[in-house]
Formats: C-alpha cells, sequence, structure tokens
C-alpha cells in the first residue's frame, strides 16, 4: 500500500491525540490519526467496565479551548460514567469535523526515522503506511493492560476480562460466580458496580488501598447554569492551577490545628469530592509521616465502622503503606459490598494464587469455582505503549534499547536520538488531572512545530544539554516525593520493569514555567536542522 504523506501524523485518539489533531490541523499542518481501537475514546473506548467512570470532575476534564463546546454539552454527574465520557469524545471529534482524519483499527507496529529525510515511515498492522514529517505518540500511560503471568490462566473455560480491555458487548454478569482480582481504581470500581446483581463476589486483594468516597451527584441544572456563567473563570484557574483541579489548596499543617479541629477536618474531607482530599488536605499530608498517620487513622475508623466483619475490616485496612505512596482510589459504596451475604475477601498475603484452573482459582487454601474473572491488575505504566510500537530512530536504534534503564525524556515530550518524534501525555508529564497537564503538552508541541515550520527547520531535537538538565530535575524531584513512590508509577507491577518514577513530580507549574521560558527565549533547548533530503 502506498505511503500517505502528511506533516503530523498523531497516534491514538484519546483524549490527548484528538487535542493534539485539532490543534495541529488549527495550525495548518496536513494532519492525520491512526488508532489501535475501532473508535474514539482511548481510556474511555478500552476500559467500558461495570462502574468505570471520572475521578476528575467532569466539567474540569472536558476540553476548554471552545466556550460553544463548553455550553452545549450537558454532564450529567459531577464524575461522569464511561459511556457518557465516550458519547462526549466522540461529539467533539464530529462537531470539529475531525473524525475524515481519522483511521481506526490501525494498530502501530513500526515507526523508523529517517535522517536523510528527516522523515517518519509508521506502519499500521492493518497494512496502512504513513510517511509523516513529525510523529505525536499521543499513546497513553496507561492504555496496555496488564495481567500477572498465573499458570493456567487460559485453561479456565469461564469468561475471563480484564477491565482495559473489556468488550463493548453485553457481559452477563446476573446471578454469575464472579472473581474479581485487583483492588485498585478500577476494580474497586467494579466490585461496587456488580455486587448487587451477581451470585456471589470474590474478591482477591494482593494489597489493601486507601479507598475513600468520590462522592458524586447529579448535576443539577442551577449547578450547569452557574458553570456555564462562570466559563473564563474556571478556565483560568484550571490552565494554571498545580494540579489542574478546581479544588483550592489548604493554608495549614495538621498539628496547627487541635484534635478537635483536625476531627472536624478529616470528616469535611471524607464529605469532600474527589481529588480534594489530596489537594485541599492539610499541605504537610504528603510531607509529614506523623501527618500522614494521622488522616490513615481516620480513614482506619472509618473502613471498621462500615465493615461489620472485624477479620474483613481489618484485611481492608493497609498496613504496608501510607496514604499517598499509592494513587488513591475513590469509591461508592465499596466498603459496604463486604456487608453482603454474597461478597467475600481473599487476602492474597495469606492465601497467594497457586494456579487458574479450568473452572475457578486455586489459592493455597484451595480452589474457588467462578463464571467469570474480572483481572482489574493494572497497566505497564508510562512506557508501555510506546515500547511496543516499533520505534527506531537515529542509527537504527529501537527506543526500548534506547529506554532499557528507564526513560529519558525532555519536558515528558522528546527524547534525544528520536528527532521529531513527541509523546505528550507520556512518561515525565502525567500527574493530577490528566487533560490540562496534556493540553500543555500539547498546545506547546503544535506551537513549536509551526515556529520550526516558519524558520523552513525539518528536524527539532532536544539539546544534550537540556534533557540532561531536565532529567536531573525529574530525579531530585522524584526523590523528595511519596505521591506514587511505590506501585504501577514506578514499574512496581510489573516484572523486570526497571524501578524508575514515571510522573513528573516537579509539577506542572514547574513544567509551565519552562515552556514559557522557552515560548519567549526561541527554543533555545532545542537543535533544529534541515533534512539533506526530502
Ligand atoms: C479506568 C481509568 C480511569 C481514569 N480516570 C481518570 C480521571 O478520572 N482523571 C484523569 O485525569 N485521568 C484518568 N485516567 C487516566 C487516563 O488515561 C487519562 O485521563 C487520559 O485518558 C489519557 O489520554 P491519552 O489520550 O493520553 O491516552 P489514552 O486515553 O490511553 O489513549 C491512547 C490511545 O492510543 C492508542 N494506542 C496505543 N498504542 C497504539 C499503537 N501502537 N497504535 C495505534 N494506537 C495506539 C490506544 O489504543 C488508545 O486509544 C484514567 C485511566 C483509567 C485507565
Amino acid at each position: 500500500m502506498p505511503a500517505d504523506q502528511v506533516d503530523v501524523l498523531v497516534i491514538g485518539a484519546g483524549v490527548t491525540g484528538i487535542y493534539q489533531l485539532y490543534r495541529a490541523r488549527e495550525a495548518g499542518f496536513s494532519v492525520a490519526l491512526i488508532e489501535a481501537g475501532d473508535g474514539v475514546g482511548g481510556t474511555w473506548f478500552w476500559n467500558r467496565y461495570p462502574g468505570a467512570r471520572f475521578d476528575s470532575e467532569s466539567y474540569t476534564y472536558g476540553y476548554l479551548f471552545s466556550k460553544e463546546l463548553f455550553d452545549e454539552w450537558d454532564w450529567q454527574e459531577h464524575f461522569a460514567g464511561q459511556p457518557e465520557i465516550e458519547r462526549y469524545l466522540n461529539h467533539v471529534v464530529d462537531r470539529f469535523d475531525l473524525r475524515r482524519h481519522m483511521r481506526f483499527g490501525a494498530k502501530v507496529t513500526s515507526a523508523v526515522y529517517d535522517e536523510a529525510s528527516g522523515r517518519w515511515a509508521v506502519t499500521a498492522a492493518d497494512g496502512s503506511c504513513v510517511d509523516a514529517r513529525f510523529l505525536v505518540a499521543a499513546t497513553g500511560v496507561l492504555s496496555v493492560p496488564f495481567i500477572p503471568d498465573i499458570p493456567g490462566r487460559l485453561d479456565f473455560r469461564g469468561v475471563q476480562h480484564h477491565t482495559g480491555l473489556w468488550p463493548a458487548g453485553p457481559v452477563d454478569l446476573a446471578g454469575k460466580r464472579v472473581a474479581v482480582v485487583g483492588t485498585s481504581s478500577s476494580g474497586v470500581q467494579v466490585v461496587a458496580a456488580v455486587a448487587g446483581e451477581v451470585a456471589s463476589l470474590t474478591v482477591y486483594q494482593r494489597s489493601a488501598n486507601w479507598c475513600t468516597p468520590l462522592n458524586n451527584r447529579p448535576i443539577s441544572p442551577a449547578e450547569r447554569a452557574q458553570l456555564r456563567a462562570d466559563f473564563e473563570h474556571l478556565r483560568d484557574v484550571l490552565n494554571s492551577s498545580a494540579s489542574g483541579f478546581l479544588h483550592l489548596p489548604h493554608d495549614r499543617t495538621s498539628f496547627e490545628d487541635t484534635d478537635e479541629e483536625r476531627a472536624a477536618f478529616y470528616e469535611r474531607m471524607w464529605e469532600s469530592p474527589g481529588f480534594a482530599k489530596l489537594v485541599s488536605h492539610y499541605t504537610d499530608l504528603l510531607f509529614d509521616d506523623a501527618a500522614n498517620a494521622q488522616w490513615c487513622d481516620f480513614i482506619a475508623r472509618k473502613i471498621r465502622g462500615i465493615v461489620r466483619d472485624p477479620g474483613t475490616a481489618e484485611r481492608l485496612v493497609p498496613k504496608d503503606h501510607q496514604y499517598g505512596d499509592k494513587r488513591p482510589p475513590f469509591v461508592a459504596g465499596y466498603f459496604e459490598a463486604f456487608n453482603r451475604p454474597n461478597v467475600s475477601l481473599v487476602d492474597l498475603r495469606d492465601t497467594p494464587i497457586v494456579r487458574v484452573t479450568e473452572q475457578g482459582i486455586e489459592t493455597t487454601d484451595g480452589e474457588r469455582p467462578f463464571d467469570v474473572i474480572v483481572w482489574a491488575t493494572g497497566f505497564d505504566f508510562g512506557t508501555g505503549a510506546l515500547l511496543r510500537m516499533g520505534i527506531r530512530g537515529c542509527g537504527g536504534v529501537p527506543l526500548d534499547k534506547h529506554w532499557a534503564d528507564g526513560p529519558t525524556t525532555f519536558l515528558g515530550l522528546q527524547t534525544r536520538g528520536f528527532p521529531n518524534l513527541f509523546f505528550p501525555g507520556g512518561p515525565h508529564g502525567a500527574a493530577g488531572n490528566n487533560p490540562r497537564y496534556n493540553g500543555d503538552q500539547v498546545e506547546f508541541v503544535t506551537r513549536l512545530l509551526a515556529y520550526a515550520s516558519s524558520h523552513g527547520y525539518e528536524t527539532i531535537e532536544p539539546t544534550r544539554d537540556a534533557e540532561e538538565r531536565w532529567m536531573r530535575l525529574m530525579e531530585k524531584a522524584a526523590s523528595r516525593t511519596r505521591f506514587g513512590s511505590i506501585g504501577q508509577y514506578v514499574g512496581g507491577n510489573i516484572p523486570g520493569k526497571p524501578s524508575r518514577y514515571l510522573l513528573n513530580a516537579a509539577g506542572r507549574p514547574k513544567l509551565q514555567q519552562l515552556l514559557a521560558e522557552l515560548d519567549a527565549g526561541g527554543y533555545t533547548s532545542f537543535q533544529f536542522g534541515r533534512a539533506a533530503t526530502g
């Protein structure tokens, strides 16, 4: 098949890729987008499991580039569920006539940089080929589902799905014996959503998590009108806030308050929506172990108050980490589910899984039969998708070899030796409310490409010095943060994966400062060039 030629090829039709496609086209580039899935949505296309929903407020997650778009979409809930999010992203694609640039069902298997032409030759599994000047891999940090290598998994005769590969067609769970393996953000959503309809639900927990209430509710007509009236203010706050949320930071540390004041504050936090529990908490929550322990004790008391069986309650209280060491899940009815007679908890620390059998799951405590197994076992975070696309840079060097010890990036956007490749929303980029950080990166990439084009440059690559400075910043910041310091943000869930902090611990304000300096100063951290041919 002859290759299509474009200025900018975007890979991935998630919230980042859609925005990059829109921005690049608006900037006057010829564009195309290819996507492995059969539709728009990225995370919200693949994660169709029961209970899948936002932890970000819907109107803070949606795009902010068009007031008309903001006004015409009626989010139904403060934290929308997957079907509504998928509908929204499809609406955006059609509203801005982006679908005609998109090819679905095309998984990129090879992307090779040609030094002579300064172009990328991209091939997908459906046989399509694209020849692009600039390649933007908006392939997501949570887009490669991971299932542990448990013996016998393929022998299971029932139905089994990973939450991140949930089929579009119906999966009948009513009256079935269901196992959910994994109790992080997705697993806890599934448990709460299906406990009432299944015959039995067995929850396999490797480590308990610090779950707190999401506190979702419908958006009232008055609230919707207020949000629209406040659009400009809301956009300004979201475009500049450190977390990308509307929640305001607190101004006190834990022990500045009396015990009574602290207890009342914790109650307010428990009742607060979603990520307010991190953003608006005492400022020492993630920096002072003693302060953190107070909040953990409060949550533990809540768990013991909700879950009637004391043994189960105790197993649901985390013992191996403090709040924020792992990304904390937000829940609605998760702990309550364990009060149902049909729901039970298996603690894999006491009784590890031995194998999956034809009938069910066998632990050291014996075998339990199931009709359905739900694998809520996470993702190959950060680098998973980028390392599975056959990317080869200068000298034919494969990206997986280049990143054998973990990713090296500049601004979480480029890596040296791979000119004209960008990966907004990739490693060292994402933390907090994703579309806000990723949007900053997309807008910067677009300005950078426009700058290069207007100066007749055909290749863009960070300087060695710039990348080294950024990496020193990443490493220093990572050594100081506790947020996500264990688990998938450091590759801890994938056997053999190098242990590296995969978020940008320096935070959004630092990223925004650096991007603004580069915009103002002529992009001196990049090496621009002209290709020898074409
Ligand atoms: C269940 C779940 C809930 C979440 N909730 C929130 C939330 O509430 N708030 C928040 O801020 N973040 C949340 N996230 C994080 C979420 O991933 C981001 O918000 C956002 O979806 C990232 O968008 P993206 O476009 O960068 O990547 P994705 O949405 O992951 O899209 C990447 C796309 O690239 C495609 N792709 C990958 N490799 C290839 C290839 N080789 N060829 C072709 N296509 C490819 C994938 O198929 C995918 O469609 C959640 C994640 C999960 C899994």
